[in-house]
């Protein structure tokens, strides 16, 4: 027979729940909320609201045990990426260990293995010594806005556990990042008088060429033990409007990923004035503008969170190793603006997350629900 924790996975991937940022027509992650409150009203669980935007709003769940000061949070997102090619999306297939659909591996299964975890607790509350709070947070794919939202909230948490696909290792750092646009700025003129002119593509390739041969090199030789070393990817290059023009604007979009101990806004800050003291004397003309500031992950590994967890996966005889990510999570927003010492830890391989073939392993994604019971008596237990 069919495990609960798979029952649920699979109605969740037949819900479309794609973020409306990737495509305007989708619907979002309203009927996903509908789902859970009626999952929680027949498990006996109490389900709340909490708007973020218009028909999109995060749900709480709570499970009291009378530890107000001891708070464990689960969260896992419910959005997804856009259905792209990937055949029947929507349509939950198992084939061997794998269950396919969007959603499967990012991060419905961390949600639906979530979710059976408190359906389980609700009725082992002895078995506890902290209170639950699960938040199924909307539009992590885009702008993290369900997180942001759930923060204002200032819940007395005492650790968190993000759901996203680690393979059910346990992530205690990972990366975060700087997102920026540079512009620069030169003179139209006809493209058979090119010296009357000065051409921002031109003025461009002096910018990129400074990202490869002097800040490169740089970021490769700082190194986190965990999560490698910052890099620095330019994504997006536009410029120029007819092939018989001078170009006189060329905007680049760069997605800079800093390492723990990187704080966002001083990297923001200090690429700005590193472009222009050395580009600037080169005849280039730039402006920068900051796009999205995520922080990194640093959880200590002496915090509860990461000794509950580890006590956990030796139970189940997994791996507990505290590890690293190159990606970013809402974990790092829970450490870095509230303090609250933060793990990701899921079922699934950030691999399959996003692509044409979205899969997990349902052994894992069984796992998953164990290894969250287990964690949620582990922590605030004397030992
Ligand atoms: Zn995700």
């Amino acid at each position: 027979m069919k495990s609960r924790v798979l029952q649920i996975l699979e109605d969740l991937i037949r819900i479309e729940s794609v973020n409306p940022h990737f495509d305007q027509q989708a619907s979002g992650e309203g009927e996903i909320v509908r789902y859970i409150e009626r999952f929680c009203r027949e498990a006996g669980l109490s389900a709340a609201r909490q708007p973020v935007f218009p028909g999109r709003d995060n749900v709480l769940i709570e499970l009291k045990t009378g530890h107000p000061d001891r708070v464990l949070l689960f969260e896992a997102h419910m959005d997804t990426v856009s259905l792209g090619s990937m055949p029947d999306p929507l349509v939950p297939v198992m084939s061997g260990d794998r269950l396919y659909g969007r959603g499967a591996c990012d991060t419905k299964a961390s949600l639906a293995a979530m979710l059976s975890a408190f359906e389980y607790l609700v009725h082992q509350q002895d078995s506890l010594s902290c209170d639950l709070v699960l938040c199924a947070s909307v539009d992590e794919e885009h702008a993290y806005r369900g997180l942001m939202a759930f923060l204002e909230f200032d819940l007395p948490i005492s650790g968190a556990v993000v759901g996203e696909p680690t393979n059910l290792e346990l992530v205690v750092a990972h990366k975060g990042c700087v997102r920026f646009a540079v512009e620069t700025h030169g003179k139209a003129a006809h493209s058979s008088v090119p010296h009357q002119g000065d051409n921002a593509i031109k003025q461009m390739c002096k910018v990129i060429d400074y990202f490869s041969r002097i800040v490169e090199p740089k970021l490769s030789a700082s190194v986190h033990p965990l999560c490698g070393s910052p890099t620095i990817s330019v994504g997006i290059i536009q410029g120029g409007s007819q092939i018989n023009i001078v170009p006189e604007r060329c905007r680049i979009e760069v997605d800079r990923r800093i390492i723990p101990g990187e704080d966002p806004e001083r990297v923001m800050e200090e690429i700005g004035n590193e472009l222009q003291t050395n580009l600037s004397p080169l005849g280039v003309s730039l402006q920068t503008r900051e796009l999205l500031l995520d922080w990194a992950l640093n959880t200590p590994i002496d915090s509860e969170i990461v000794l509950s967890a580890q006590r956990a996966a030796e139970q189940l005889s997994l791996n507990c190793v505290p590890s690293g990510a190159t990606y970013g999570s809402d974990a790092s927003k829970l450490q870095a603006l509230k303090g609250i010492p933060s793990i990701v830890l899921g079922p699934g391989s950030i691999h399959q997350a996003h692509s044409v073939e979205e899969w997990v392993s349902m052994k894992e994604v069984e796992l998953a629900e164990k290894l969250y019971i287990r964690l949620a008596q582990q922590f605030g237990k004397r030992s």
